[in-house]
């Protein structure tokens, strides 16, 4: 692990995560690290207290992170991309035959996600699927049907904070293992949107294709500098 921000990141090999991932007993909220999500960590309790606690697993999913480390001297082992790592998660309840609930975009993307799944996985059970546009404060049949389902793993693609958000206000409500906030990775399964170019992904500048594609992205890298500057200071006052 390394700490950034007081956040504990984890600083391994994404061959290795999974059996970190699995074998953990209690639940677990795998969180994709974007500085996006952990600046806004900074200021709401809620998020910060569940990232840092025993529940959750911070994987370094962003270059703004890997560079803020750098801010600190330390060098991530890898950056992990978070729809990577779903995909491992997906492999392992395929060969070990755990269902899987798919949560959020669009109804016909999260319908074309579940069927590519499905298609790409034999043993694998999508158990149920639901759009990702409702009120997060009034959700009861929502819940109630996850539990019904009772899914090993739960994937969330709201967006962050949203997905976060959901995700820490009801793990304790919900009886599967495995919890991850997976942004827009239903989209890019369900073929609706394209990775970056391997070369572009190699060069950490995955951001910049998306920012092309979709120009409204622009003020979101806001918070890169921002997340940066606070690593900085952190790293001067501690
Ligand atoms: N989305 C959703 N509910 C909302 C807002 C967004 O389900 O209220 C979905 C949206 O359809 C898309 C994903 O969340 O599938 C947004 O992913 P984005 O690429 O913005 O996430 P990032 O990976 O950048 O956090």
């Amino acid at each position: 692990m390394i700490d950034i921000l007081g956040y504990p990141i984890y600083n391994g090999y994404k061959d290795e995560l999974i059996e970190k991932i699995i074998n953990k007993e209690k639940k677990i909220h795998v969180v994709s690290g974007n500085p996006e999500v952990l600046y806004q960590g900074l200021y709401e309790k809620e998020l910060y207290n569940n990232f840092v606690s025993e529940e959750s697993l911070i994987i370094p999913d962003g270059v703004g992170v890997v560079y803020s480390a750098k801010i600190k001297g330390l060098q991530v082992k890898e950056k992990i991309a978070g729809v990577e790592v779903m995909q491992d998660i997906i492999s392992y309840c395929d060969k070990a035959s755990k269902t899987i609930y798919l949560l959020g975009a669009k109804k016909q993307v999260v319908e074309k996600c579940k069927n590519t799944i499905e298609k790409t996985y034999k043993n694998v059970k999508v158990v149920g699927y639901r759009d990702g546009y409702f009120d997060l404060e009034n959700c009861d049949d929502l819940i109630e049907d996850i539990n019904k389902c009772n899914p090993h793993a739960l994937f969330v693609a709201m967006g962050c904070p949203r997905q976060e958000r959901f995700i820490i206000k009801y793990m304790n409500k919900l009886p599967c293992k495995i919890y991850m906030g997976v942004g827009g990775s239903f989209d890019i399964i369900a073929g609706e949107v394209k990775r970056a170019p391997k070369w572009m992904i190699k060069l950490g500048i995955e951001w910049l294709y998306r920012v092309a594609k979709e120009p409204w992205r622009i003020k979101r890298l806001g918070s890169i500098p921002k997340f940066m500057f606070k690593a900085l200071v952190y790293k001067n006052v501690g």
